[in-house]
Order: C-alpha cells, then sequence, then structure tokens
C-alpha cells in the first residue's frame, strides 16, 4: 500500500521538487505533532498564521459553535450573518475612524486585487506603485504587484500601469504621479527577508500620496493582527492609510482575509456597476468567528506586549552563533542571515530532523524564517535557540 508520502508526491500538484513532507496528525500550541507523535516546533506560525498558537481553545470553541448554528448560507453581502457584523464592528475599533468599511474575503491575494479595483475606480487613474522585492500574493493582479521579476516572468502578459520604487528611498517616492492610482506596500515588507522602513519615509510617503491624490494601501496581510508588538504595525508609525489589508494571521487557522476602508471609496463597488467585487466565500461565518476570537484573545491578554521582549531574547541567543551574519527583525518577524541557500538549506533539512520547523524567505533565500506563534514561552524560546545552535556548531 502506498504511504501518505508516496501520495502526497503522486496526487497534489507540487509547487517545488523538494517539499518539507513532514507528516503532520495534530496541531497544539506551538507544536506540529506526527503520526509517531513527534513534537516539532513551530517556528513559522504557518508563514505568520497562527498567532495564538495552533488549535487555541478559544478559536476551536468559535469554530464548534458557528459550524453548529450554520455554515456557508449565501455568497457576500446579501445576507446579514452575525458572525461578518461582529467581527467588522470589532475590526473598526481597532482603527482610526477614517477606515470605517471592511469588505470580507477569503485570502490576502483577493484582499489585494479588491484594493486595487477601488483604487482604480475611485481615483481613474491607470497606474499603481509597488516595490522592489515586495510580494502581495499570487493571483494575476497581485502577481502583477510583485516587486521579484523571477517570479513574475513566466506569467506575462500581467497588468500593465505598475510601477516598481526602492522600499524606503524616500527619492523614489516622486515616481508617484497624477496618473498614480494607489501605492501598495508592506508596512514591514516579509517576503523580501523582513525590511524597515524610517518613521521620516512612511511620512513622506504619506505626504506624497496625498499631495498627488493617490490612495496608500498598507498590507498588513502579514504583519497585522499583533504580529509586530502592536495590533496593527502602522500603529508604530506616523502614517494612516487609505485602505488596509490583512489575512493569514487574522483568521487564528481558518481562512479569511479583508480590505478596509472608508464608506465613500467602498462605495465604488456598490453602484455603475453593482456587485464591483463578488465572492462565494468571502467573510465565511465559521472563519469570520474564529477571527472574532482571536482578535478578542489578542486584544484581552497581554501577549502583543510580550513581543518586542521576545523578539529581543531571540536575537540575543542567536546573534551569538556561529555563521550567523545578521539578524533583522520586527517583533516576531524575524530573518537571520547565512552565507548562502546552499548552507541554509542544509540548516533547515538538520533542524527538522532535529525537531524544529523553519523556513527561508521567498525573496531572501539566504535568510532564515523564524515567526513563531506569539504565545511562544521564554522557556520554549531558550529549548528552539540551543537547538539551532547545536545544529550550527555541526557546520
Ligand atoms: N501580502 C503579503 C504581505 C503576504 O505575506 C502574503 C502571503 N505570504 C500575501 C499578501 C498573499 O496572501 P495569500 O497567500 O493569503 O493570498
Amino acid at each position: 500500500m502506498s504511504s501518505n508520502r508516496q501520495l502526497f508526491l503522486r496526487h497534489l500538484a507540487q509547487t517545488t521538487d523538494s517539499p518539507l513532507l513532514l507528516e503532520v496528525e495534530k496541531a497544539e500550541g506551538i507544536y506540529l505533532i506526527t503520526p509517531k507523535g513527534e513534537k516539532i516546533i513551530d517556528l513559522i506560525s504557518g508563514i505568520a498564521v497562527s498567532n495564538l498558537g495552533h488549535n487555541h481553545p478559544a478559536v476551536v470553541q468559535a469554530v464548534k459553535e458557528q459550524a453548529e448554528k450554520h455554515l456557508h448560507v449565501m455568497v457576500y453581502g446579501e445576507l446579514v450573518q452575525s458572525p461578518q457584523v461582529a467581527l467588522a464592528k470589532a475590526l473598526l475599533n481597532t482603527l482610526p475612524e477614517t477606515l470605517n468599511n471592511v469588505y470580507f474575503v477569503s485570502s490576502g491575494s483577493e484582499a489585494v486585487e479588491g484594493a486595487v479595483k477601488i483604487a482604480k475606480r475611485y481615483t481613474g487613474r491607470p497606474d499603481v506603485v509597488a516595490c522592489v522585492d515586495a510580494y502581495h500574493g499570487s493571483t494575476q493582479g497581485a502577481l502583477s504587484l510583485s516587486g521579484n521579476e523571477t517570479l513574475k516572468q513566466a506569467y506575462r502578459p500581467l497588468i500593465p500601469g505598475v510601477k516598481l520604487v526602492r522600499f524606503g528611498n524616500i527619492d523614489d517616492l516622486e515616481n508617484i504621479t497624477e496618473l498614480t492610482s494607489a501605492v501598495i506596500i508592506e508596512v514591514v515588507q516579509g517576503e523580501a527577508g523582513v525590511r524597515l522602513a524610517s518613521d521620516e519615509y512612511f511620512k513622506a510617503l504619506r505626504r506624497r500620496c496625498t499631495q498627488k491624490g493617490t490612495l496608500l494601501i498598507f498590507d498588513e496581510i502579514q504583519t497585522g493582527f499583533g504580529r509586530t508588538g502592536t495590533f496593527w504595525a502602522f500603529e508604530q508609525y506616523d502614517c494612516i492609510p487609505d485602505i488596509l489589508l490583512t489575512a493569514k494571521g487574522m483568521g487564528g487557522g481558518m481562512p479569511i482575509g479583508a480590505f478596509i476602508s472608508k464608506r465613500e471609496i467602498m462605495y465604488t463597488l456598490t453602484n455603475n456597476p453593482m456587485l464591483g467585487h463578488i465572492t462565494t466565500f468571502g467573510g465565511h461565518p465559521v472563519s469570520a468567528a474564529a477571527s472574532l476570537a482571536t482578535l478578542n484573545e489578542l486584544r484581552k491578554g497581554d501577549l502583543m506586549e510580550q513581543v518586542n521582549e521576545k523578539s529581543e531574547m531571540i536575537f540575543d541567543l542567536l546573534n551569538q552563533l556561529p555563521l550567523v551574519r545578521e539578524i533583522r527583525k520586527k517583533g516576531l518577524m524575524i530573518a537571520v542571515e547565512f552565507d548562502s541557500f546552499d548552507l541554509l538549506q542544509k540548516i533547515i533539512r538538520k533542524l527538522l530532523e532535529a525537531g524544529v520547523l523553519s523556513d527561508w524567505f521567498l525573496f531572501c533565500d539566504k535568510s532564515m524564517r523564524i515567526a513563531p506563534p506569539l504565545i511562544i514561552t521564554k522557556r520554549e524560546i531558550e529549548i528552539a535557540c540551543e537547538k539551532i545552535g547545536r545544529i550550527l556548531k555541526q557546520f
């Protein structure tokens, strides 16, 4: 009989020639648990998703309760579903009053699509400015906004009118003109390998967008829901976007995303034509219930306040290790840089054998991704870093 691994390789479309192939039976807290009962420390949270840890009891409870009431009942936007209403209210409560209207979707890429659609409609302009090494998703529109040629080149023609600027470079803001409908930007660049821009940059960006009548879109799909130590990363900068995107950590492990703006901008989807964005599963009631539970848990405890201390601790423990060239971080979004992709690949494989799951970044394959669930304890950080140290000494 074929094993699950063999069936996975035969029947599921593969995205690389060398998938990690770790078999997961259960997941709990910071651990992935294999069919043999081995506990693997998850240092990447399903790529910045399980911020509260896997299967958080409050999220599982919310999922169960909503699943017993109803699952999907209608495409987005027609019926009043209480999980969506409650989530919208709670979400908008975390935001300034200019961000007062939310459209729920199913993924990060779909949030990007919706945001760019309303920006083009609202401004009547053709172009979008994005950043070098940005990642905004894999659908054709989102891919068009990617700042990495390797990922894009095989799929042209993509959508026209995308202009790339260097992330954090104030001089490049001149490329924002009367033709620019929107600038889309990550508050902290994730897939570029945790890259930061200055306060001054974000202020200048906001000023330029306002001057030119360009909408500013913050992609907080990776940074939102507490990952950087505040509920939204943009709270740490003196800059409020016109449109905000969220997904990933938003659902606590369930699929959901959103684009958020002011009512007047969002209204472009309502008329001429109506149904300007349609989604069958957007804001799925079970995902919405899970998201509300996630939001409430994050807001109620002091988990977000602990993020920086944990981040510093990881920095201190890893920075002294051999082979580590640089560490970049914002909260629990951390990149540990090595000399080469080959070396990092070997480290990642050995770490997995030692019971720790890590990863690299799409556009920075020399850096190890460390983005553990925010609930990771100091003791667990010590254990994980000690294992990393032991592996690094083998090279
Ligand atoms: N934007 C950012 C910043 C992301 O990190 C990602 C996912 N890595 C996306 C958009 C796309 O999200 P999804 O995979 O849910 O479509």
